[in-house]
């Protein structure tokens, strides 16, 4: 009974104080999944890029037919790596309202992502680059300035730098002057024969004046007078911008004919028009809104030197005259 009783009245005791709460079952909620809606469309024609690949941390996503991929994730703000067959990559991150990734896709025969990096970018995968740097683009129009003597003295050299003035005008769709005076409100390029530059082993040289990511001159030299289609058309595409590249061009070192500039140059010429001045590899619209985050104010130059050492050239070469 004794016993009993104890048991009653512990049980009575228990009722009228507070029980030492047992632990609350931890209630885990999982942060919440949301989905997101991708459509990857080609930037300029706006036509859908099946079985693109979307890159993130926690995995990789295909689009289909449409161009269309859904991700689900319980974390916002994800980078996202955009590629696709015969399309430079793209970087950006999920944020409100992107619902559109537009990638820019090659379509010129010779054009690949490396060679992308090596003419828009300066990679140094091709020889004389500068190396890897932001998209540095011609700030048009521009003159090539000649001293009257150079055209009195090496009047055929002359007329070929007139010719390469208009190809490249008709590239880059806007004026490129040639002439004894610098036409008022363009980036001018002095042009001068400078024997000196072949001590350092280059053929040709051209320097870029940057500010801002744009080539607002600079100038060319040639270390002889005897000028040929392959060496002006070159040094002109660096004007524009390009650096060398291992593709089919002009610039290339080792270039074949035609002199002209190839389809993919041209391509690239126009990649660099579509794009902002300071848009860094690999594409992202982060980079390409470079310029308003972060302004250089300084002034840069960049010189690239040129020695050619195609068969092409060194045929041209051996019909160098020297004055
Ligand atoms: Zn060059």
């Amino acid at each position: 009974m004794v016993v009993l009783a104890m048991a009653f009245f512990s049980s009575a005791c228990d009722e009228t104080q507070t029980s030492p709460s047992p632990l609350p079952t931890p209630t885990v909620t999982p942060p919440a999944e949301a989905e997101y809606t991708f459509w990857v469309l080609e930037r300029g024609s706006n036509q859908p890029i099946s079985g693109a690949t979307l890159s993130t941390s926690f995995g990789q996503f295909q689009t289909d037919e449409s161009g269309k991929v859904i991700i689900r994730s319980t974390t916002g703000g994800f980078q996202i790596t955009v590629t696709a067959e015969s399309c430079l990559p793209f970087v950006t991150a999920q944020r409100t309202a992107l619902t559109n990734l537009l990638i820019y896709c090659l379509h010129a025969a010779g054009n690949s992502e490396l060679t992308v990096r090596q003419a828009v970018f300066g990679d140094i995968g091709a020889d004389f680059n500068p190396g890897l740097h932001p998209l540095y683009r011609l700030d048009g129009p521009v003159s090539i300035v000649l001293e009257q003597r150079f055209i009195e003295e090496w009047p055929n050299s002359a007329s070929l730098i007139y010719t390469w003035a208009q190809k490249l005008q008709n590239q880059i769709g806007f004026q490129v002057y040639a002439s004894t005076s610098a036409v008022p409100g363009t980036a001018v390029f002095p042009l001068r024969i400078d024997q000196t530059i072949e001590d350092k082993g280059f053929d040709a040289i051209v320097t870029w004046d940057i500010i801002n990511y744009r080539i607002v001159g600079g100038g060319i030299a040639f270390s002889r007078s005897q000028l040929y289609d392959l060496v002006v058309g070159h040094e002109f595409g660096h004007v524009f911008g390009l650096s060398h590249h291992n593709a089919p061009g002009l610039l290339n070192l080792r270039a074949t004919p035609p002199w002209e500039y190839s389809a993919n140059e041209v391509e690239n010429i126009k990649l660099m028009l579509t794009w902002k001045p300071g848009t860094t590899w690999p594409l992202s619209d982060a980079s390409s809104g470079i310029l308003t985050r972060s302004r250089f104010s300084g002034k840069q130059m960049v010189t690239i030197g040129c020695r050619q050492t195609s068969r092409g050239i060194v045929d041209e070469v051996m019909t160098y005259s020297h004055k």
